[in-house]
């Protein structure tokens, strides 16, 4: 028996591991590691990294950059909350802050291991640019001084940047503004517009980091990071955290230049400031939605005392979207309204994070719905005007920052602001309805609020960027309202007209006029034959579906010589008296949605998506049609378009090419924008410039 002995306990053993333990665990999953592959930056531009994966805790991990080791900040190996921020069944990693000074390869490695004790590795390579000079940010090793540098001091060279983004804008929009307000004689245009003026003209890609496709978080923020993002994302790479704001974070151009140079941020825009363009020169989320949230985040991280510590050196926030600035416990629903909410706010950032980023511990966030954000923003330093007239009278005070809301969520289009001047104006035909129904009577155009963005931005010597929006090309081709798109890119144009005078005039500013994707496939298939009379007293085409007879507005679309030059009689204001002229220009979607078409104006917009809930129930019920097209009642006399995706209701972005439009005084700033490139290359461009 003794020699069985010992075969005992072994056979015993082996039985207790086949009765009690697991089934045996498989690798780690979904392991990941960010910036993803082919990442670019700036030599010192901050940067998050993180290693993630799916697995069975306890998890651990190891990260090393061209092969020497490189410590997390957070995420410790035996806790199952690795770093506090992972949803369960996943462990994280970060090293927050980082930055590399100088430019040339790296290779970042990674190992991540979960409880079965299984290791996968993940690699990426990152590329640090060089701008050309001697960079001056020191060797590649880890820092926590990121304001290092020769940036300092400059007397000559460009320092403003003026970014014009036409949201959704193709070439088909800046022809449609030229032809309706300028008009066009035997071939030649009787006008040019302001962007027509700009010497260098570059062709730009606008792919996004998971689609050709992009929306406008990714495609406004590939120029202020220099890197692609996921759509629907914000100056963050797609990472698995609980909550959008905490996720790995690329530097912005407007925190980079406010760190190395001092210089100002300011954000204009005819949406709800809360939107992806505006957000994506200053906010850091995987949520463009989260208006809350968002708006905190400028104020917490603007850095109002100018330390240069952290943030973007925000002086100058306009738009609409009062909704995010009014505490939810004040939305009565007559006449204010709120939108904040807890659901779309963010409590404290991680804590490596707050550190490796500089913020002061205020500016870590918390939930806060009844935060009177508007109060906080004054206290900070900010004059605040709710109103055009408003606006008049705080320039007046000469403000050193400025926050403008005009309105409670998207401010209105030009064509409805301006029908409220002429009305006012005592011109016949004109209403002050639609800006009275939004209750915003008093809102500037976008020309205006530019201005007063450029008085406050150039105190500061040191320079600024500046960002200007003209929202609702985009927002106006989604509803294929093709009237309301063009009178937003002439006063998209207007706007600048005035970012032009003020930069040949400052002799030291970067003019850039882009979009961030194209939208509708907007394009001008001819011109109306027959007078609008005529149009308007047609039958109805609603049943005309069979495809050998030709609805009566289909008859009237005149092509090639038939379109010959639409002329529109422009009032004083420069925009037209009315877009349904005899012989107007007509406008076809590549990318629409199922819509009638019967070539007039609707009267009203639609209602915005960007709306206080309040707000649009209320618009309703003034018969504003939904933002679904094809409901809308106004247009159903016209013949049917079927649309060709399903379930999108409106056109869609599209992903052809788009223009860009660069100025400065010194051929040398704008000659690099000339050609074709891709929409992160803007981001170099500009730095590279800035640099010389
Ligand atoms: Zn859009």
């Amino acid at each position: 028996m003794r020699f069985r002995l010992p075969l005992v306990p072994a056979f015993a053993a082996a039985f207790v591991v086949l009765a009690f333990a697991p089934p045996a665990l498989a690798d780690p999953t979904s392991v990941a590691i960010f910036p993803p592959q082919g990442a670019r930056f700036l030599p010192g531009q901050r940067f998050d990294i993180r290693v993630e994966g799916k697995g069975t805790a306890p998890y651990s991990a190891s990260l090393s950059i061209n092969g020497r080791p490189l410590h997390f900040t957070s995420g410790t190996a035996d806790p199952v909350a690795t770093d506090g921020i992972s949803p369960a069944g996943w462990g994280g990693f970060n090293r927050r802050g980082y930055w590399l000074g100088k430019p040339g390869l790296y290779r970042l490695s990674a190992s991540f291991k979960d409880g079965s004790g299984k290791a996968v590795t993940a690699e990426t390579t990152i590329t640090v640019e060089s701008l050309g000079n001697d960079d001056g940010w020191g060797d590649d090793d880890d820092h926590d001084d990121g304001r290092r540098g020769r940036e300092q001091g400059r007397d000559r060279g460009i320092k403003n940047v003026i970014i014009f983004l036409g949201d959704g804008m193709g070439a088909a929009h800046r022809t449609a503004a030229r032809i309706v307000s300028k008009g066009v004689t035997a071939g030649v245009p009787n006008g040019t517009l302001a962007m027509d003026t700009m010497p260098a003209v570059g062709l730009v890609h606008t792919h996004s980091l998971n689609s050709i496709v992009t929306d406008s978080a990714p495609g406004m923020g590939c120029y202020t990071t220099g890197n692609h993002s996921r759509n629907n994302q914000e100056g963050v790479w797609p990472a698995t955290v609980t909550n959008p704001f905490y996720a790995p974070r690329v530097e912005y151009l407007g925190h980079y230049l406010h760190r190395t140079r001092g210089t100002s941020l300011g954000i204009v825009t005819t949406a709800d400031i809360e939107d992806a363009t505006p957000a994506a020169n200053a906010v850091f989320t995987q949520a463009r939605g989260n208006g809350t949230g968002i708006c905190d985040q400028y104020l917490d991280e603007s850095d109002p005392t100018d330390s240069r510590a952290y943030g973007t050196g925000l002086r100058v926030l306009m738009g609409g979207g009062r909704r995010w600035f009014t505490p939810s416990d004040k939305d009565t629903g007559n006449g204010v309204y709120s939108s904040r909410a807890a659901g779309n706010d963010y409590d404290k950032l991680p804590a490596d994070l707050v550190d490796r980023w500089g913020l002061p511990p205020e500016a870590a966030g918390k939930i806060d719905p009844t935060r009177n954000l508007a109060a906080d923003f004054q206290a900070a330093g900010f004059v605040y005007a709710d109103s055009k007239t408003k606006l008049n009278q705080a320039l007046y005070s000469q403000p050193d920052r400025l926050l403008g809301l005009f309105a409670w969520g998207n401010m209105n289009v030009a064509v409805d602001k301006l029908a409220e001047r002429r009305y006012r104006m005592g011109i016949p035909g004109y209403t002050d309805r639609v800006v009275r129904d939004h209750q915003a009577p008093d809102q500037p155009l976008l020309e205006e609020m530019t201005a007063a963005a450029l008085s406050v931005l150039k105190k500061n010597h040191k320079g600024f960027v500046l960002m200007v929006e003209g929202a609702h090309i985009d927002k106006q081709s989604h509803q294929m309202d093709a009237e309301r798109a063009i009178g937003e890119t002439i006063e998209f144009d207007k706007a600048i007209g005035v970012g032009l005078d003020f930069a040949r005039k400052d002799g030291r500013t970067l003019v850039l006029v882009t979009a961030d994707h194209e939208c509708s496939g907007f394009s001008l298939i001819g011109a109306l034959s027959g007078g609008i009379a005529g149009l308007k007293a047609l039958p109805p085409d609603t049943d005309v579906l069979d495809p050998t007879k030709a609805p009566n507005r289909q008859s009237v679309v005149g092509v090639y010589d038939a379109a010959a030059f639409p002329s529109y009689p422009i009032l004083s204001d420069g925009y037209p008296a009315s877009f349904d002229v005899d012989g107007k220009l007509l406008v076809g979607f590549g990318a629409n949605g199922d819509r009638y078409e019967n070539w007039l104006t609707p009267s009203k917009p639609s209602r915005e998506s960007l709306t206080p809930t309040k707000l649009a129930s209320e618009l309703a019920g003034l018969s504003y049609a939904s933002n679904i097209p094809v409901t809308r009642d106004e247009k159903k006399n016209g013949y049917f378009i079927r649309g060709q995706a399903v379930g999108q209701e409106q056109a869609v972005h599209t992903a052809s090419d788009i223009p860009l439009s660069a100025y400065a005084k010194d051929p040398d700033a704008w000659l690099p924008f000339a050609g074709t490139y891709q929409n992160i290359d803007v981001f170099f461009k500009i730095a590279q410039v800035l640099s010389r």
